[in-house]
């Protein structure tokens, strides 16, 4: 939680824990001047560290990953008490996530980046390749809901591609980025590198806004609103920016799918990182046939999760807590909206009673349609509500119903019709029989279509995104003019139209035909 404080004249960020409520740190906001401070330092550091080989740069990024490694604990601990979540996911879906994302890039920035040799289809008398170079310093622009693999694993893609590196956290989870870029910065100064490469510049919207009017490109992940505010100030200075946005990912059930792996996945997909994140299932399509098992098996599952806090050494919680304390008045507008317009509370529908940080049970809701806000705005919370649908047509339709397209997931024993529905779902990733995995393939492309965003992490775009592509043009013969150059003649023409006809013939004969100039 953050709460704005004037203190000594210096405004600071106090940062509590939404498990326990107590104070576990606070850090500045930044002014304009720092930001722009921190961005000529970075340009300075990227002097040196762009004129490093891939493999150097990959010693440097395996070195972060070492001392992450060795620091487990204390990253583990910071994460469970800034963002309230289970030990379990501070390691599976943070620490694990990053340091699988140092050592892939580590491994194939080069052959992502390295010059790619193109064969021209016209010019055969041009030698052609690109060139991947980086754009100088990034803006890292970040949401609360993965304080470490929103900065920092955002940051290792950029870096890689030699880059420096500017992350603007969340306000509410500013330590955890903190914490993992000293890591980082400590192991760059012990390789003799300049630490400048990363730098963490903390505060609210308008530190980030400056970081948009200053940074060569900006990485921003969070929410539909900021996103566009924050692609219009930097379209002013033409400065590509890639957006990792909202989602409201749809789960299709279909009669034939596996129940027992459907409900667990729709039970973990839901309430997962207490239901924030960009691909939970926020949303069910059920087949008729199948909908009253397959509810029941979700109710039954859900009411035997374990919420709570592991901070001061509690049992093992399998739902933390929410880490943004609005985002729980959002959850609890969309389940009184449903329950007005007729929506079923199965289990859960309320902040956790017997819990004191900022908890909401996990929710099972049935009886919901189109009409709710729950089914057609991003709830980012541990709610679970299920439609029943007539047929498999009925669910493509609702699931591309939305203004959203990040993730989606079908379900059915018949593999090939679940990749051809899958195919059929408008959404950047789709999974079949399995949910928000998609996300964790670091070799393939992640990110959203229509309002989910524009921009791609993962595998070769996720790095190719923080360079600039150069063409590089060799002539190979060396002829003393060109055909196309001046003086212009009625041969040159002659000769550069019975060229065309060559190339554009699909038979021998015809290109023969052409050369020779008899048509
Ligand atoms: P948010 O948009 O409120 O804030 C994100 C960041 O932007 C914060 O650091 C904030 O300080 C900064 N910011 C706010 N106004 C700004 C401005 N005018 N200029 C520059 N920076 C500004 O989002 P949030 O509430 O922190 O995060 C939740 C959202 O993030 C959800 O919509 C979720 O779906 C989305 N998200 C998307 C992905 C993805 O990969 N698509 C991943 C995680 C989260």
């Amino acid at each position: 939680m953050a709460q704005r404080i004037n203190k000594e004249r210096r405004e600071v960020i106090e940062v509590n824990s939404p498990a326990t409520l107590a104070k576990i740190g606070e850090v500045p906001v930044c002014s304009a001047a720092e930001v722009r401070e921190a961005v000529r330092r970075g340009r300075e550091a990227f002097r040196i560290w762009s004129g490093l080989s891939f493999k150097d740069r990959s010693h440097a990024l395996l070195a972060v990953r070492g001392r992450l490694l060795e620091r487990h604990e204390e990253v583990i601990a910071l994460l469970c008490a800034e963002a309230g979540k289970p030990r379990f996911e501070a390691v599976a879906t943070e620490l694990a996530i990053v340091c699988d994302s140092m050592t892939f890039y580590a491994k194939h920035a080069r052959r992502f980046l390295g010059p790619q040799r193109l064969s021209p289809h016209l010019l055969k008398n041009k030698k052609v390749s690109v060139r991947y170079q980086p754009r100088g310093v990034i803006g890292i622009i970040s949401p609360w809901n993965f304080p470490l693999m929103m900065t920092l694993g955002e940051a290792v893609p950029a870096l890689m591609a030699g880059n420096a590196v500017i992350i603007k956290p969340s306000e509410w989870t500013p330590l955890t980025a903190q914490l993992g870029c000293d890591i980082a910065r400590e192991a760059f100064a012990a390789a003799g590198l300049p630490p400048d490469i990363l730098q963490v510049v903390t505060g609210y919207g308008e530190t980030g806004s400056v970081l948009v009017d200053e940074a060569d490109m900006i990485g921003f992940t969070g929410s539909v609103r900021t996103g566009r505010a924050i692609a219009e100030r930097a379209a002013r200075r033409l400065v590509p920016v890639s957006l990792e946005l909202g989602g409201k990912d749809p789960m299709i059930v279909l009669r034939d799918a596996d129940l027992e792996r459907a409900s667990s996945a729709a039970v973990w997909g839901a309430f997962m990182n207490s239901g924030q994140v960009c691909i939970s299932v926020e949303r069910v399509y059920v087949e008729e046939a199948i909908a009253d098992e397959f509810t029941k098996l979700v109710v039954e599952k859900t009411r035997a999760l374990r919420q709570g806090s592991e901070v001061s050494g509690d049992e093992r919680v399998d739902v933390g807590a929410m880490t943004f304390p609005k985002q729980i008045e959002v959850v609890e507008e969309h389940v009184r909206d449903a329950a007005a317009r007729g929506a079923e509370i199965l289990t859960g529908g309320r902040r956790a009673p017997h819990l004191a940080g900022n908890f909401f049970e996990p929710t099972v809701l049935a009886g919901v349609d189109h009409s709710m806000q729950i089914m057609r705005e991003e709830t980012f919370g541990p709610v679970l509500p299920i439609m029943r649908v007539k047929d498999e047509g009925e669910a493509l339709r609702l699931a591309n119903d939305s203004p959203y397209g990040l993730n989606a997931s079908v379900w059915t024993e018949d593999k090939a019709k679940g990749e051809r529905l899958a195919a059929q779902v408008e959404a950047g990733s789709v999974c079949v029989n399995d949910v928000i995995t998609g996300v964790a393939v670091t070799d393939a492309p992640f990110g959203g279509v229509k309002e989910s965003g524009s921009g791609r992490r993962h595998g070769a775009p996720g790095i190719r995104r923080f360079c600039t592509e150069q063409t590089i043009v060799v002539d190979r013969f060396g002829l003393k003019r060109e055909m196309i150059w001046y003086p212009y003649t009625a041969q040159s023409e002659r000769l550069l139209l019975r060229l065309l006809g060559a190339l554009f013939s699909s038979r021998v004969a015809g290109k023969l035909r052409a050369l020779l100039g008899r048509q």
